[in-house]
């Protein structure tokens, strides 16, 4: 190497050492950590807040969220999260109260800003007017699983961007413009998919857990039974036996699951049926064309209008 070439990998290192000391000097890029319990309430602070958030989620969209368990990194998570975002009404009842307890953290515990409970903030499906928690139900505060009702989205967007705002005034004018264009996109897709689903009006459907009823009720789709014999008990033999007779005489259109369900209870009502199973996304991640918000829905719909084809 001669004596240039010497002097300006030289250069080119001090470059770098700049460059390197400057990246470690300035001042962590996200104002706010969240911790999400589920990738759709995720996905919507990232469309709301961008990358003002480090968001991360407890669960993904291929466990079932009435069973996880508060193990210590998510514990870790807890203790250092500025928000914490769940879906409520006891979705969450055997992990998440534990999993704040063990945070020790003050900023997240219900009650203070740093909690958001979305299914607070949207009317609520089947709350059951006499509560059996024997006969194995796991909803008794209503149907939690809100998000499939797009218009429920919007709803907490609003409550989240100013739970943000409140959080992290510096950035609140950010988050406001952030949702408000978040929403208009949104309003404009929900516009879309009510055009696109009007062929699956009165589609009849068995599903496997009681998760569609936020779905169905906003494209009215019929539930014509369910997998579980309850909402958390697994699928019985009796059960699905009851299921096949049912769907002889009055057959449903198609039987659905989600990423997170076991398919065999779905393949064996569909091979003694002949009706359809299909597999829905049901969050963000629970297919591959459902990577955000927008894509959980378009491939929703698809998948259902691929039925009727
Ligand atoms: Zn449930």
């Amino acid at each position: 190497m001669n004596k240039e070439n010497a002097m300006n990998a030289m250069k080119r290192l001090v470059g770098i050492l700049v460059l390197m000391a400057v990246g470690s000097s300035l001042p962590a890029q996200a104002a706010l950590k969240v911790l999400a319990c589920e990738p759709e309430w995720a996905a919507l602070v990232q469309e709301l807040a961008g990358d003002k958030v480090s968001v991360y989620s407890a669960t993904t969209a291929l466990q079932d969220v009435h069973h996880i368990e508060a193990r210590p990194s998510l514990i870790a998570r807890a203790r250092n999260a500025d928000l914490v975002v769940c879906t409520g009404s006891e979705l969450e009842v055997g992990w998440l109260p534990l999993l704040l307890r063990q945070s020790g953290n003050a900023r997240i515990q219900p009650g203070a800003p740093g909690y958001l409970e979305a299914s607070q903030f949207v009317p609520r499906l089947e709350i059951p007017k006499m509560l059996d928690r024997s006969l194995g139900d796991i909803h008794p505060a209503g149907n939690p699983h809100i998000h499939l009702d797009p218009h429920n989205i919007g709803k907490v967007a609003q409550v989240l961007r100013d739970r943000l705002a409140q959080l992290d005034p510096a950035n609140a004018e950010l988050y406001r413009t952030r949702t408000a264009t978040f929403i208009a996109r949104w309003d404009a897709a929900i516009r879309r998919w009510e055009v696109e689903a009007a062929p699956l009006k009165g589609l009849s459907m068995v599903v496997y857990h009681k998760n569609m009823a936020y779905l169905n009720a906003w494209l009215g789709l019929r539930e014509a039974g369910s997998l579980e014999p309850k909402p958390g008990v697994p699928p019985t033999t009796a059960h699905l036996a009851d299921l096949v007779a049912r769907m002889q005489t009055a057959p449903a259109k198609v039987i659905v699951y989600t990423a997170y369900n076991n398919p065999k209870a779905a393949e064996f009502l569909s091979s003694r049926t002949r009706i359809p199973a299909v597999m829905l996304p049901y969050t963000v991640g629970g297919s591959d064309a459902a990577k955000d918000l927008f894509g959980l829905f378009d491939d929703t719909l698809a998948r259902l209008l691929a039925v009727l084809k």
